[in-house]
């Protein structure tokens, strides 16, 4: 497997402090495999493989990870911060009503997704109408018509009496200006007090003028507050031409990601992110209304990695570590014999498991730990941490030492101020009194923890 490839590759490599370029390359040839494989266009892979190097090379190897466990792991971190940048909610009109436009390919999920939306937003508490505005394929009009019954919403399409012209719906070519049903079924929405308009409009099967002139008439009639560019996850390597042709053709403002109940690794997210910007919002995965959800970036981080083995194994080696290291730090608290650089390795770990922080609540001490962690900022442990790194290991085991030109030094080195750095220690001594006095209350002293 996968994995096993990686520790062999790499066994002479564990224990070393620093992520060196070599680590990094001998992995980066198996990510950029797992890329290519999940579909990820071929020039995204390089831009993403050479800011990996670029932010790996002299990263702290995690005593718990060996050097190809920590570059997968900060690739992953990577793909989980671009596919979520600015992941935001749909933006609603100050007046209703919010209209959403949908674009895409025929075929990639827009009238289906206009059901799923819809069906998501009245439980919102929302009252959204969709317009029919594909007048180019038959049976399109009915299609919504059909997936909005389902979702229990009104569907505005054209009266076929009077816009179908029988020998062109033989033919099935165009009837009815799209760009007129969208007006008109904004002022029913309107008139009848919908506060979300969602309209469906053509696609072709592949990028044609035709389609995007079309597409972009219906954005500059209706000026909508979203266009979501509707994308079938299956599409692989062609999806950066075709995000590309309708950022250019008509442009959007999301994207939808639909069929990812199929097979595909899903590299059309990171691509279309990569290329567009744009922010991924929404995943379809199935044929049902109920097969929707707002986009999740780890789930498709990890789908996208294909290392969940791996991840899984990182996330349990690093939480075995930070497990130990806390029943440690616990002991020493009980007896009064914490360090500043407990301290700071208490923080860390607080921020760095989120969550599975709650693990160390209900560890010996681990509540005061916490309390302690609560009590400073992400930016203060910033430079909580800069402080303390520019501390003698000395300076750290017995903080007692630090007189005034070992502050003043260790102040120059960190860029903070004498100040800032008095602060600190004081507020050290006050934690490790706190919570000595909280664990002799609680009757965690030395030889008296009890079993978790
Ligand atoms: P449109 O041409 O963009 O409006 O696409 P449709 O909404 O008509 O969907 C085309 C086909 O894909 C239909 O058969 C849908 O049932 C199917 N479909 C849409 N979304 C999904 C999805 O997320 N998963 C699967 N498996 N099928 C989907
Ligand atoms: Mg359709």
């Amino acid at each position: 497997s996968l994995s096993d490839r990686l520790n062999s590759a790499l066994s002479g490599l564990r224990g070393k402090g620093k992520l060196t370029e070599a680590d990094i390359n001998a992995t980066a040839r198996e990510i950029r495999l797992a890329l290519l494989e999940a579909d990820v266009s071929l020039t995204v892979v390089r831009a993403f493989i050479n800011r990996i190097k670029e932010r790996a090379v002299g990263a702290e190897v995690s005593q718990a990870l060996n050097p190809a466990q920590q570059v997968i792991k900060i690739v992953n971190e990577e793909l989980v911060q671009i596919l979520g940048g600015e992941t935001r909610r749909l933006s609603l009109a100050k007046n209703p009503p919010t209209v959403i436009m949908l674009a895409g390919l025929q075929g990639a999920g827009k009238t289906t997704l206009a059901g799923k939306l819809s069906k998501h937003l009245v439980k919102q508490g929302h009252t959204p109408m969709l317009v029919a505005c594909d007048l180019q394929r038959p049976g399109a009009v009915q299609q919504l018509q059909i997936v909005g019954e389902r979702a229990g919403v009104t569907t505005f399409a054209p009266d076929p009496g009077t816009s179908i012209d029988s020998l062109e719906h033989e033919m099935g070519t165009s009837h009815g200006d799209p760009v007129e049903v969208a007006r008109a079924g904004i002022e029913e929405a309107k008139r009848t007090q919908h506060d979300i308009v969602i309209v469906d409009t053509a696609g072709r099967l592949g990028i044609d003028e035709t389609l995007m002139t079309q597409a972009r008439n219906i954005r500059e009639a209706i000026n909508p507050d979203e266009v979501l560019f509707v994308i079938d996850s299956m599409i692989g390597q062609d999806a950066v031409d075709t995000a590309e042709a309708f950022r250019d053709g008509v442009d959007f403002t999301g994207v939808v990601l639909t069929k990812l109940d199929g097979d595909a690794r899903g590299g059309a997210a990171l691509s279309i992110r990569e290329v567009t910007g744009k922010p991924i919002m929404f995943a379809s995965t199935g044929e049902k209304l109920d097969d929707f959800d707002v986009f999740h970036p780890e789930r498709m981080a990890s789908r996208i990695l294909g290392m969940g083995d791996v991840l899984s194994l990182i996330e349990q080696a690093e939480a075995v570590m930070d497990q130990e290291k806390a029943e440690v730090a616990a002991q020493k608290l009980g007896s009064g014999e914490l360090t500043l650089e407990d301290f700071l390795d208490q923080m860390l770990m607080i921020r760095r498991m989120g969550p599975i922080g709650n693990i160390l609540k209900m560890l010996p001490g681990g509540k005061q730990m916490s309390q302690m962690a609560d009590m400073v900022d992400e930016k203060q442990l910033d430079r909580i941490q800069a402080i303390i790194r520019g501390m003698t290991p000395a300076e750290r085991d017995n903080p007692k030492i630090l007189n005034a030109s070992r502050r003043k030094r260790i102040a120059n080195g960190s860029g903070v101020t004498v100040s800032e750095v008095n602060k600190l220690v004081e507020r050290f001594f006050e934690a490790r009194k706190m919570m000595g006095q909280m664990a002799g209350q609680f009757g965690m002293g030395p030889g008296s923890r009890s079993a978790t």
